[in-house]
């Protein structure tokens, strides 16, 4: 299960209000991009719904409970950062085990999990190396694979493709949206990148200075802009 509820959050660093008042619904199983210039509060966002930021005010709720005051570990969402978070004197079977390492998991179990994502994320053949012997897609996937792992209710991402070069960007777009349709999971997707946007998401969240402008499909907000801010960010013929 991974449905969000966002309902009413706020967000202030100190005087500045950052998020004034927001709410939104993200159902089970759905691709959600987040979308919207920098400084807009994407990172800010996907931050207070993993819990690594809390809210100023208003509720998070994941699968109808009341996350809002959980800390990250207990809310069952796994954030996938961009791959110089891996550890380099590790290899790659020993990053992904990591977090399952840190939840004292049985062996036997980490090793079902580690086999499982190595084999979904087709990283077999280099699963003893060390980060620092692999490619950026590589490395990408590692830190895929150390989210798959803990079996999430739902990934988070914040630009993981941002360090990669154009071609690999590509590719490693494909291959995230393959891996929703084969796990089903929910993920909540951030970007500056309208392409991305609309060529990964079945929603848009299109975000300016901590509002949403407009929610809907990639179709809807291209044929139905809310405004000429959509229009202009989607770059759609309004
Ligand atoms: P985005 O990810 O869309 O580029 P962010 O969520 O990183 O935007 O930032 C939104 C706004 O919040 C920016 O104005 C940024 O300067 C501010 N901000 C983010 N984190 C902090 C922080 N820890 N303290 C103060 N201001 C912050
Ligand atoms: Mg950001």
């Amino acid at each position: 299960m991974g449905k969000i509820t966002l309902r009413n959050v706020q967000k202030r660093f100190g005087e500045a209000v950052v998020i004034p008042s927001l709410d939104l619904d993200i159902e089970d199983g759905e691709f959600v991009v987040f979308v919207g210039p920098s400084g807009c509060g994407k990172s800010t966002l996907l931050r207070l719904i993993a819990g690594l930021e809390d809210v100023s005010d208003g509720q998070i709720l994941i699968d109808g409970r009341n996350a809002t005051e959980m800390p990250p570990a207990k809310r069952g969402l796994a954030m996938v950062f961009q791959s110089y978070a891996l550890y380099p004197h590790m290899t790659v079977r020993k990053n992904i085990a990591f977090p399952l390492k840190m939840a004292k998991m049985e062996q036997s179990e980490i090793d079902r999990r580690v086999e499982n994502a190595a084999r979904i994320l087709n990283l077999t053949s280099y699963i003893d190396r060390r980060p620092g012997q692999l490619s950026g897609g590589q490395r990408q996937r590692v830190a895929i694979g150390r989210a798959i792992v803990r079996e999430p209710a739902a990934f988070l991402f914040d630009e993981p493709l941002s360090n990669l070069d154009a071609a690999l960007r590509v590719n490693m777009r494909l291959e995230i949206t393959e891996l929703h349709q084969s796990l089903q999971t929910t993920m909540i997707y951030v970007t500056h990148d309208q392409v991305e946007a609309m060529t990964m998401a079945d929603k848009i969240v299109v975000l300016n200075a901590g509002r949403i402008e407009q929610v809907g499909s990639p179709l809807t907000l291209y044929r139905n802009p809310a405004n000429l801010f959509v229009a202009g960010f989607i770059g759609s013929p309004k």
